[in-house]
């Protein structure tokens, strides 16, 4: 029946069998409505799509399987059209066999019979799912990316090709710069870029295209309110098949706040170094007299055996806070990295026999033995920095004595040759004091850390000592490790790498004292020096050694009288008021070439003690530099080395 109808009604031509068979195998979804817009036919396409029967989809039945969400819209654009019979086009849900609404396109047209006369719609459907489906998630990615780029804090950017021309800016750039994105795009953002920065950016990005490498920048880009800003900018360009770059994706990440924070830390570390080389001074300056004067007294007589108690006991605290102020003054020059270590030969095997000579002293008022193996360095030279071993072994002992009650301290030095003229290097001090519990093992070489803070009470000290080996150790390129059991003992070992020297020296001639003799007649010395506590510390030795002594108390008399007068040697303080020695030094030194006088030595003395106070000294035209507390043997030596070639 549904065929006669349908051959009546869309006339077909003579071979209605080729109609339905054209139909049929079409992959498109077909269908014919009669002129009271009831679908008549459809075909096999159609019928499988849905899954359902022909009898099932005529009339209105196919109207069943469109998405509810769609039928209204769907009806509206079919049955306005049908009435002024035009063609449509229109996308909506259709019920899939599967359960699943799938997206389709449907077009429809009317269809005229021979005379004119209309007979009803023709219409087709593609099933448009995988693209509906492609091109949703394309948008959804753009929606995604768009989302990304509008929410990040940075500015994006996009270059097509390599000449740095924006063809995407993110609304950022707007905000920021407070310009359109209109008069951005393009080249329109060199603008916004510091004109001081122009150049290296254009160079920079000379050299990422030709070497198609990623771009990393600083520069600052202006700001609404005309303030300029750092930013950290980074692109990737990507490269298609031939090679040639296709595309840059770029950010803009604002670090100004980070480029404050670290001007700030380092003006606050700098303002540190200073307040720690001041204070240093300010307390040097008077632990100068009183170490001095402590000297001077304990050599007076007569003394009463309590004078000489009192005498000695002055000359220990001295020497203690001395050694706190040296700590604390190492562990910041070694917190700002303002440590730097010699390398210069000398004698190992000397410098450990000197330094167990002197712990040998300590020890035996505790009644400990302390021994020393170090038979494999006997007679070496290496390359290092002798004050800094020293101070390493020196601390390791001072512990092992300070923390042994009864037994012994033990060091052992020991060397294995490595390659390239080096030599591995072991040094253990093991002691048979209290020992150190398990946990605390890990923690007493940091700074301030004291294993068990009642014993320290009774012990003494600041939790300093360990970190500054630790850092000194790892400064040489060496490594420190403890072992240890409470009660029983303690060992700790250092290990360093130092260079062998070919060309021994007798170490011992750096560190010797010359006696102290007396000159036949008394050359005059020009003490510099402004505190006068320190005054009377130096003059007394000076005079003492058997020298005359001139004092200036600032570096405008010191000039005068250096330029006028006749002296073997200056001492001169560098931090004065007025003039400062450094600049007194300068000016003598210039009035001797002018008046072509032979040079008198300057020695400069200072409190400071940091890193680079003695190439400070050195610079200015002096001769050698003193550490203020000085001892006098060592002040006799440095004078007499530098007056010798007078
Ligand atoms: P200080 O000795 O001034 O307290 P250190 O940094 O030299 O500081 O040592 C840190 C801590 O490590 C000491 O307070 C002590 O508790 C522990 N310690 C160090 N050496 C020894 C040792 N030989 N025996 C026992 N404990 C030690």
């Amino acid at each position: 029946m549904l065929k006669e109808k349908l051959v009546q009604e869309v006339k077909a031509p003579n071979d209605t069998g080729l109609f339905e068979t054209l139909a049929n195998a079409l992959p498109a979804l077909v269908w014919i409505a009669d002129s009271t817009k009831a679908c008549i036919w459809f075909n096999e396409e159609w019928l499988r799509f849905r899954g359902r029967s022909m009898a099932q989809e005529y009339g209105n039945g196919w109207a069943k399987g469109v998405h509810p969400d769609d039928l209204a819209r769907c009806l509206d654009i079919y049955i306005s059209h049908f009435d002024a019979r035009k063609p449509f086009e229109m996308e909506y849900r259709l019920l899939h066999r599967s359960g699943e609404y799938r997206w389709i396109v449907n077009r429809g047209a009317p269809r005229f019979d021979i005379n004119g006369t209309f007979s009803g719609y023709t219409g087709a459907c593609i099933d448009i799912m995988d693209k509906w489906t492609a091109n949703q998630a394309l948008k959804d990615s753009e929606q995604r990316w768009k989302f990304l780029t509008e929410v990040m804090p940075q500015l994006i950017w996009i270059d097509r090709g390599s000449d740095g021309s924006c063809i995407y800016l993110s609304r950022q750039w707007q905000e920021f710069t407070g310009c359109a994105i209109e008069e951005l795009i393009d080249f329109g953002w060199l603008k916004v870029l510091h004109p001081e920065d122009r150049d290296r950016t254009a160079e920079a990005w000379a050299l990422c295209v030709a070497g198609k490498a990623d771009y990393d920048m600083e520069y600052r880009i202006r700001r609404h309110d005309g303030v300029y800003r750092w930013f950290k900018v980074r692109g990737v360009p990507v490269i298609d098949e031939l090679g040639t770059i296709h595309i840059w994706y770029g950010t803009c990440t604002e670090i100004q706040e980070l480029i404050d924070a670290r001007q700030k830390a380092e003006a606050a570390s700098i303002a540190k170094s200073e307040f720690l080389a001041n204070m240093s001074h300010e307390i040097r300056t008077p632990m100068n007299a009183v170490v001095g004067l402590a000297n001077i007294l304990s050599t007076s007589s007569p003394l009463t055996p309590r004078q000489e108690e009192y005498i000695h006991t002055l000359q220990l605290s001295a020497d203690s806070l001395l050694g706190l102020i040296n700590d604390l003054l190492d562990i910041s020059k070694i917190e700002s990295r303002n440590i730097e270590l010699e390398n210069i030969p000398f004698r190992l095997d000397q410098l450990l026999q000197e330094t167990v000579s002197m712990m040998s002293h300590r020890a035996s008022e505790k009644n400990l033995s302390v021994t020393y193996d170090g038979v494999s360095l006997a007679g070496k030279t290496y390359r290092g920095d002798p004050a800094r071993i020293r101070q390493i072994i020196n601390n390791l002992c001072s512990n092992a004595i300070k923390f042994t009650e009864s037994g012994s301290v033990r060091i052992t030095a020991s060397a294995e040759s490595a390659a390239d003229q080096k030599e591995n290097l072991v040094f253990r001090v093991e002691d048979t004091g209290i020992g150190i519990a398990h946990d605390k093992l890990d923690m007493i070489f940091d700074q301030f850390v004291q294993a068990d803070s009642s014993v320290n009470r009774r012990y003494g000290g600041t939790g300093l000592g360990l970190a500054i080996t630790r850092a000194l150790t790892r400064l040489m390129g060496g490594k420190i490790i403890v072992q240890s059991e409470l009660g029983k003992g303690s060992a700790f070992i250092v290990s360093l790498q130092l260079d062998t020297c070919p060309h021994p020296v007798n170490a011992k001639e750096e560190f010797q004292v010359m006696p102290a003799t007396m000159p036949a007649h008394r050359p005059t010395i020009l003490l510099v020096e402004d505190h006068p506590a320190n005054v009377l510390v130096a003059s007394t030795f000076l005079e003492e050694f058997g020298y005359e002594v001139d004092v200036a108390t600032n570096g405008l008399q010191a000039i005068e009288k250096a330029t006028t007068g006749d002296y073997l040697l200056i001492l001169m303080d560098v931090q004065m008021q007025g003039a400062n020695g450094f600049e007194a030094t300068a000016r003598i030194r210039e009035h001797e070439q002018q008046t072509s006088r032979p040079a008198v030595p300057i020695i400069g003395m200072t409190a400071h003690a940091l890193s680079g106070d003695k190439e400070r000294c050195i610079k200015s035209g002096m001769d050698d530099y003193i550490a203020k507390p000085f001892n006098p043997d060592h002040l006799l030596n440095t004078i007499q080395k530098n007056s010798a070639a007078r």
